[in-house]
């Protein structure tokens, strides 16, 4: 890092502590050249990227709104919290690992999809009518007949 006095880049670290309770590291640093001390905070970047909805607005990840369109799509679905649960934080943690600083809300529909596939093939069908944006009932026809494909495959390599 460089030195904010002399602007030199050898400066080395005397002292490293946690900091705001553990979620940030502070250090304490030398600069070889001049000798001035100065201090750095190291915070995780945890900032989530915007939503870029089909329309072109911008908006923050929604968790609420997440949650209540996977409740419409699981209502009477043998799915219990702890998997609602885990498919949120599995979009949480993919937004994050994104690295992205705007994310497409259509990306989200995948990752969601691609959970509830294997959770639940009425709540899929149902979450991708409603958020997948289907441009029309052609569309929707085909991700139908791809899943009911993909089934008969699976029957067929059991047997
Ligand atoms: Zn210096």
């Amino acid at each position: 890092m460089r030195c904010p006095f002399c602007f030199a880049e050898d400066t080395r670290v005397i002292d490293s502590r946690l900091a705001d309770e553990g979620d940030a590291v502070r250090r304490r640093r030398e600069c070889l050249a001049c000798h001035e001390r100065f201090t750095t905070f190291e915070h995780a970047e945890l900032r989530l990227p915007q939503i870029i909805k089909s329309d072109g607005r911008r908006e923050p990840f929604a968790e609420a709104k997440l949650r209540a369109g996977l409740q419409r799509a699981l209502q009477k679905r043998p799915v219990d919290a702890a998997q609602v649960d885990a498919v949120v934080a599995f979009v949480r943690r993919s937004l994050m690992a994104s690295g992205e600083r705007e994310i497409l809300s259509r990306q989200i529909g995948e990752w969601v999809m691609e959970q509830l596939r294997g959770l639940d093939k009425v709540a899929y069908v149902r979450f991708a009518s409603v958020y997948h944006s289907f441009q029309d009932l052609n569309a929707f026809r085909e991700e139908m007949e791809r899943l009911e494909d993909q089934e008969v495959t699976q029957v067929s390599s059991k047997s």
